[in-house]
């Protein structure tokens, strides 16, 4: 696909070709002393590189098809040496994300993403590898490129196993340090309700109110804790989810209500307006209860009082649903748009100060739709409010449980 994308080039630029012809017949002194080689002999620098480079490069086409590779992608891939290209993508790369799902037929595809928008992927984190004994975690970046038997993509995958040990004796320690964290936080958050509840005695309404304070900053240590466990867990890879048949009215309809002490706290309007008739969903409830959550309360969070709060679900597409949780708040600053997603990502934005938070709830929403193969994104205005969408797969049936 090289050759004939460097043929387009010269159909295309026939001016540029000509320039480019010249040098190519000889090799001599450019103007600031560098050596200028010729078309033939950066050809050869070009090829040795993709040869000889320790990154696995390959193009695939628009049929998921693997049209060139070099011999980094063939020992990751453990493809069969000289063989004729032309493996089907899932039968070689078969992408899974971190935590071993497939996305392979799901529009969490690499190569689907990086050709819907056009433009390239950098830096995916996919484990890669058609055998489990073969799989590999790896950084990939992919480049739509357009050739003229059609339009495809370079696949560029880095080997991150030796990356991933380091980074995986850290994750062990910060797991363990967390849980031995939730202990005793738990046990102080124990004995601060005994007291609340006046199990060791009367108390004042000064004792009351400062007891109250402590629980609140303990409450919120223990979250604090609670989110970097479950961080640390889907970084070892140990993060699933029991999916089920569930219906998500109930379910918004239980997360709403724990949330309706902190709307009216914060002059919020809170709207449920899902369909009854709304399918069932094939989802872990706990986990889909943690991203509403997150959400919804960001939305209070970011709203001024007076404004309104409303969760919707409409049909995406014949297989998942969409939510939106929807509110009329300050929208999210032009400068924080890519970042919001990332781990302990806050805005520097000047309402951030008063809201609290520490940066983790959207990149726990993330991570938990990702799991059920879904996809999660946002609208926004400035002072007009922001919309949070994201899709969750339709439970089709006992099929599935059996999965
Ligand atoms: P935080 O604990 O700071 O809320 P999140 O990961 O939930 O962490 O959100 C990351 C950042 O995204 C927030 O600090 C805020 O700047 C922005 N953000 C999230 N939701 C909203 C929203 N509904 N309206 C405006 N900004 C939002």
């Amino acid at each position: 696909m090289r050759k004939r994308m460097q043929k387009q080039d010269q159909q295309k630029e026939p001016g540029r070709e000509s320039a480019r012809e010249d040098t190519s017949t000889s090799t001599e002194l450019g103007r600031s002393g560098i050596k200028v080689v010729s078309r033939i002999e950066r050809d050869e620098v070009l090829n040795a590189l993709i040869e000889h480079s320790s990154d696995a490069i390959m193009v695939l086409d628009e049929q998921f098809l693997v049209r060139e590779s070099n011999p980094a992608a063939r020992t990751m891939l453990k493809l069969p040496r000289d063989e004729e290209m032309g493996w089907k993508c899932r039968e070689v790369l078969r992408c899974k994300n971190l935590n071993r799902m497939e996305l392979c037929g799901t529009s969490s595809c690499p190569l689907t993403r990086a050709l819907q928008q056009h433009g390239p992927l950098p830096n995916e984190e996919l484990v890669v590898g058609s055998q489990r004994e073969s799989f590999c975690e790896v950084s990939a970046s992919v480049t739509p490129v357009d050739a003229s038997d059609g339009r495809g993509a370079v696949f560029t995958v880095r080997d991150l196993s030796a990356l991933k040990v380091a980074s995986q004796v850290r994750a062990n320690f910060v797991s363990m340090v967390s849980h031995e964290l939730r202990t005793p936080l738990n046990s102080v958050h124990g004995f601060i309700e005994l007291l609340l509840q006046g199990h060791m005695g009367e108390l004042t309404e000064e004792q009351r109110l400062y007891l109250g304070y402590t629980q609140e900053g303990v409450q919120q240590l223990i979250s604090i804790v609670e989110d970097i466990l479950f961080m640390t867990r889907s970084d070892l890879g140990q993060f699933e989810t029991r999916q089920q048949g569930v219906q998500l009215y109930e379910l918004v309809r239980l997360v709403t209500r724990n949330l309706q002490p902190q709307a009216l706290k914060a002059g919020v309007a809170l709207v449920l307006a899902i369909p009854q008739e709304t399918p069932l969903l094939y989802i872990d409830p706990q986990r889909i209860k943690q991203v509403l959550n997150n959400l919804i309360a960001n939305a209070i969070k970011y709203t001024p009082p007076g404004g309104s709060v409303t969760v919707t679900a409409r049909e995406h597409d014949a297989h998942f649903q969409m939510i939106t949780v929807t509110d009329t708040g300050y929208g999210i600053p032009l400068e924080d748009r890519p970042h919001i997603f990332e781990r302990f990502y806050q805005s520097n934005h000047s309402q951030q100060s008063k809201m609290g938070g520490y940066g983790l709830g959207l990149a726990i929403a993330r991570l938990i739709v990702e799991q059920h193969g879904g996809t999660i994104s946002f609208d926004t205005a400035l002072e007009k409010g922001s919309s949070f969408y994201f899709t969750l797969p339709i439970y089709e049936g006992a099929r599935q449980d059996t999965l």
